[in-house]
């Protein structure tokens, strides 16, 4: 799936937290996300353990 993000694209709000968008195996992929209105503050990010 692809999604396009802007780091320019940056609400109002300023209260965040991490969801966890895919877990594969032993991947994580995680994005910040506002927790108000749900805009993605940030490029998702995979960590692997
Ligand atoms: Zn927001």
């Amino acid at each position: 799936m692809m999604e396009k993000y802007s780091i320019t694209v940056i609400c109002p709000h300023d209260i965040a937290e991490i969801r966890v968008i895919e877990s594969v195996a032993t991947c994580e992929t995680t994005v910040l996300v506002c927790t108000e209105c749900g805009e993605e503050l940030e490029k998702p990010k995979t960590d692997c353990t």
